[in-house]
C-alpha cells in the first residue's frame, strides 16, 4: 500500500513509498484494530518534520511515515476486541506509553522520559497511508454525525488538554471565574481554542498577523469572539486596550509571541504555551518588569503537549455541543482538501504556500 513519508534530518524529502499493508495479529493477544484511513490533517509540525527541524524514523527504517492527525474506519477487529466493531469510525491517539510512572498510568501525554514515540513523528510510522493497525486503548469512536469533521478529532484533542490544564492548576486559586481570555493565532487550534472558550462563556480576543476581514477573522467574529492584527499594533498595547486577560492561550507556532503574551496577563493569570517551535530563535523581552508582575501577582506559564483519550473523548462532546451552538461553523475550517496519497506534493504546497489555509487535510477515501 502507499505511504507518504520522509527522511528525517534531510530537508524536503518528502516522498511516496510502499508499506506491506499490516495484518490485525499484529498486534498481540488478538487485540488488534484494522483501521483503514480515511483522511489525515496535516499541521506545522509536518511542516517542520519536512524541514527536518523534528522528527525520527522508526527503528530499522531509514524514513518515516507521516500523518498523525487521522480519521478512520474500522475494517477487522482481533478475537479479543469488544470495544469496536467493524464500520465504526474511529480517530486515533498519536503517543505510545514509554516507561515512565506517567506512561504506566494511561497519562502518557505526561510522559517523562526523553525519548517519546509519536505515531507520524517520532519513531512511530504515521497514518498518511492506507491502513494502519492499533490497540483499541488508542482508538477513540466518533459518532457517524460528526463524520465530516473527524480529521479535526487530534487538533481538538490538543486544545482540551491545554484548557484541562489550566482549569486544573486554577484550582489553587479556590474560586477562578476566568472571564476573558486571549487566543494567540488563528490557525486551527487558535480556531477550535477560540470556539471552546467562546462556549464556555469567555469573552475572547483572538490575535494573529493579517488584518482582516478574512475567512479566519470572520470565524473568529461569527462564534461572538473579536480578531484583532498584532501587525496592527503590537501585543503589549493588544493587552493595554482588550486585557489584561485571565487566560492566553498561545497557538502561533512562533516562540516570540509565547514571551511577549506574559505580558498580557491579568493577575492570578495563566498563560498555555502549545506552540512546536524546531527553531533557535532568541528574543529579549522586559524580564525585570515580567518577572516582578508574575511574583506579586501569583501568575503561571504552563506548557502543554499531546493528549491522552481521555482529552478526545472531550473533545467528541465539545463537537457535539458545537455542532448545536454553531451548526456549520467546525466544517468551515477545513478549508485545503486535496485527495489521494499520490498528491502529497500539492498537500505540502498548501500546507507551506497558503497562508489563508485553516485546515489542510488529505483525503485518502471518501467517507
Ligand atoms: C502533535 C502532538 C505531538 C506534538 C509533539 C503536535 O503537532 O499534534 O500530538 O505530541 O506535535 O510532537
Ligand atoms: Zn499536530
Amino acid at each position: 500500500m502507499k505511504a507518504i513519508a520522509v527522511k528525517p534530518g534531510q530537508p524536503n524529502s518528502v516522498h511516496l513509498t510502499e508499506l506491506e499493508k499490516p495484518a490485525v495479529d499484529a498486534v498481540a493477544n488478538g487485540r488488534g484494530v484494522l483501521v483503514e484511513v480515511l483522511e489525515v490533517g496535516v499541521d506545522g509540525t509536518d511542516k517542520e518534520i519536512n524541514e527536518a527541524l523534528y522528527g525520527n524514523a522508526p527503528e530499522g527504517f531509514d524514513f518515516l511515515v507521516l500523518g498523525h492527525e487521522s480519521f478512520g474506519r474500522v475494517v477487522e477487529v482481533g478475537p479479543n476486541v469488544r470495544e469496536l466493531v467493524p464500520g465504526d469510525l474511529v480517530a486515533a491517539t498519536v503517543r505510545r506509553p514509554g516507561r515512565s510512572l506517567y506512561d504506566q498510568i494511561g497519562t502518557y501525554d505526561m510522559t517523562t522520559d526523553t525519548k517519546y514515540w509519536e505515531r507520524g513523528i517520532s519513531y512511530l510510522h504515521g497514518f498518511l497511508t492506507e491502513y494502519y493497525v492499533d490497540e483499541p486503548e488508542y482508538l477513540i469512536r466518533v459518532p457517524s454525525s460528526l463524520a465530516h469533521v473527524g480529521v479535526l478529532m487530534e487538533p481538538v484533542s490538543v486544545v482540551e488538554k491545554g484548557l484541562a490544564q489550566a482549569w486544573e492548576i486554577q484550582r489553587r486559586l479556590k474560586v477562578w471565574e476566568p472571564r476573558r481570555a486571549a487566543v494567540m493565532g488563528a490557525g486551527t487550534i487558535g480556531q477550535l481554542a477560540t470556539l471552546i472558550l467562546r462556549m464556555r462563556g469567555l469573552e475572547v480576543v483572538t490575535v494573529a498577523r493579517t488584518p482582516g476581514p478574512h475567512l479566519k477573522s470572520q470565524l473568529v467574529e461569527e462564534i461572538g469572539a473579536s480578531y484583532v492584527s498584532s501587525k496592527s499594533q503590537d501585543i503589549r498595547s493588544i493587552g493595554k486596550e482588550h486585557g489584561p486577560f485571565d487566560l492566553v492561550f498561545e497557538a502561533t507556532g512562533n516562540s516570540e509571541v509565547a514571551f511577549r503574551s506574559l505580558e498580557i496577563l491579568a493577575k492570578n493569570g495563566i498563560l498555555v504555551l502549545t506552540s512546536i517551535t524546531g527553531g533557535d530563535a532568541e528574543v529579549t523581552i522586559p524580564a525585570d518588569r515580567i518577572n516582578l508582575d508574575f511574583v506579586l501577582y501569583n501568575k503561571v506559564m504552563v506548557g502543554t503537549v499531546n493528549a491522552h483519550r481521555g482529552y478526545f473523548e472531550m473533545g467528541v462532546q465539545d463537537f457535539a455541543l458545537a455542532e448545536s451552538m454553531y451548526p456549520g461553523w467546525l466544517s468551515k475550517l477545513l478549508t485545503n482538501r486535496v485527495d489521494g496519497l499520490d498528491n502529497y506534493r500539492e498537500l505540502f504546497r498548501q500546507l507551506v504556500d497558503d497562508r489563508r489555509a485553516i485546515k489542510v487535510y488529505l483525503g485518502v477515501k471518501s467517507v
